[in-house]
């Protein structure tokens, strides 16, 4: 049996750390007390998905680099970039670190992230560049992150179906601004409908009797 002194509870199990602060436990008896639940194995390379990561992160910022020196002569294209890579790495680290109510945290931080490259746009004088990059980058990200997790992180076919088709619903979020024409371009708002309708599809041809299944599952509830 162990303490934590941070939390002041007793942990049953083989925990080296505290189970709900992750601080180190100490050891309070020397018998061993069998752990109270089984352990759920989280099966992923961590330095294959952050190697991928970085060569994506990598790679997008030189692209940026690119096309600004020699077709947009500024560098507000790096500001709006860097919101798409803040959430593909923030999206990554949701689904590694945390294992309950994955979906909902996704869906909050894209939430969160879109609502505060708005709040910067108007608090900088409305020049419409949340709605018509920042928010489009952030769900393109978004759904990178939770393909390179699909692939790399394996997770329960079950689980991670209703996230692809979370994600997928989120990238449709900028085609009400185009609806309501608040975007100075209309590209990226296309790209993230576009990728969003190809998570969609792929999902449903792929995997639809896991769709199906899991769908029945939540209606019995
Ligand atoms: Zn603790």
């Amino acid at each position: 049996m162990s303490y934590c002194q941070h939390c002041q509870v007793t942990v049953n199990g083989d925990w080296l750390t505290c189970p709900l602060c992750h601080q180190p436990l100490e050891k309070s008896s020397d018998t061993p007390v069998p752990n109270p639940y089984p352990d759920i194995p989280l099966r992923f390379n961590k330095e294959q998905v952050i190697r991928i990561l970085m060569i994506i992160s990598l790679a997008t910022i030189s692209i940026s680099l690119i096309i600004e020196l020699f077709w947009l002569h500024s560098a507000k294209g790096l500001n709006i970039i860097s919101f798409g890579i803040v959430s593909m790495w923030l999206v990554l680290l949701i689904i590694i670190r945390k294992r309950r109510n994955i979906a909902k945290s996704i869906v909050y931080l894209i939430i969160s992230l879109s609502l505060l490259s708005i709040y910067w746009d108007y608090v900088g004088g409305w020049s419409a560049w949340s709605t018509t990059h920042a928010v489009p980058m952030i769900c393109i990200f978004a759904l990178v992150a939770m393909y390179i997790a699909v692939r790399l992180v394996k997770i329960e076919v079950g689980d991670y179906i209703l996230y692809l088709l979370c994600a997928a619903l989120i990238g449709f979020i900028p085609a009400i601004f185009l609806f309501f024409n608040w975007v100075t371009t209309p590209l990226p708002s296309w790209l993230s409908i576009g990728f969003s309708t190809i998570m969609l599809v792929i999902t449903i041809i792929f995997y639809r009797v896991e769709v199906l299944k899991e769908l029945e599952k939540r209606m019995m509830i």
